[in-house]
Order: structure tokens, then C-alpha cells, then sequence
């Protein structure tokens, strides 16, 4: 894989044309479901579950690295990072759950959650892109009730 040219990296990352933008609110997208909406992000669970709970949080406007945030809203997305994390962990009762931010395919700030397990390597980097594993429908939609109801209690 290589990093796009600088001039449509360029363009991407004033977010011109960025798919994120366009794709992140919709129910369905060719990666993704939408699971819910909070304040500062859509909260998205991948279709590709080769990593169990895989769930990306996809910040609602365009911005690129965490420092273009300011103070409150960088601390309001952290703090909806922390919501969805506790919810896959209440699921999936992982060892750890990893928390990525890499964005060098797509610089549109999002973080992924991959809950990792005692089966799992630690010392191994994350490769997302490593396998494709996807799930019947119903268990998606069981899956992002079960997140999405988790969400909405305590606050
Ligand atoms: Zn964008």
C-alpha cells in the first residue's frame, strides 16, 4: 500500500471530496453501520469483524489531527471514545481494548476500538486490512442494539 500523492492527500485533508464527510451518517456504507449518533461523533460498527467488536468512532466534521480540536470538543469525542470503549468491554469482557488512530489512508479523524483478547498476541501491531470475516445480519443488528442500548443508559 501508498500513501496517496501530495496533492490529493492535499485535498483530502481540507477534506474535498473525503468520503468520511459524505458516507459516515449514512445507516449503510460499503465498510460500515451506523450504530448511533452522539454529540461529537457517529459511532460506526465495521462489517469486517475479523477483529470481534471492531467499532470505529468517526468524528462529525472534518478535521484531521487532534490538535485542530479545541479543548472542549477534543474532550467531549475522548469522552464518547471512553462511552463506546465501556460498552465493548461490558460485551466482549476483553483483556484490553486497543484504541487507533491512525488515519493515513483516510485523514478524516476517527478512532478505532478493537477489543483484544487473551488468544491474541499482544505484541503484534494491529493489521486491520489483515482479513475479512463478516457476520449474518442479524447478529450486526443484534450487535449494535446491544451497543447502542449500553450507550444510552447511565447518562
Ligand atoms: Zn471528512
Amino acid at each position: 500500500m501508498k500513501w496517496k500523492t501530495p496533492e490529493d492527500w492535499a485535498k483530502l485533508v481540507k477534506g474535498i471530496g473525503c468520503p468520511m464527510c459524505l458516507e459516515s451518517d449514512m445507516d449503510e456504507n460499503p465498510h460500515s453501520f451506523k450504530v448511533a449518533e452522539l454529540k461529537r461523533s457517529i459511532v460506526r460498527l465495521n462489517k469486517n469483524q475479523h477483529m470481534p467488536g471492531w467499532t470505529t468512532l468517526i468524528l462529525k466534521r472534518h478535521a484531521t489531527e487532534l490538535f485542530e480540536l479545541k479543548p472542549e470538543e477534543r474532550a467531549e469525542f475522548w469522552d464518547e471514545v471512553s462511552r463506546v470503549a465501556e460498552a465493548l468491554h461490558d460485551i466482549y469482557h476483553p483483556a484490553k481494548i486497543n484504541y487507533c488512530i491512525w488515519g493515513n489512508i483516510m485523514p478524516h479523524l476517527h478512532c478505532h476500538l478493537f477489543p483484544r483478547f487473551f488468544e491474541d498476541d499482544p505484541g503484534q501491531p494491529i493489521n486491520q486490512n489483515e482479513k475479512e470475516a463478516f457476520l449474518p445480519l442479524d447478529e450486526y443488528r443484534t450487535l449494535m442494539a446491544d451497543i447502542k442500548g449500553r450507550l444510552n443508559m447511565g447518562r
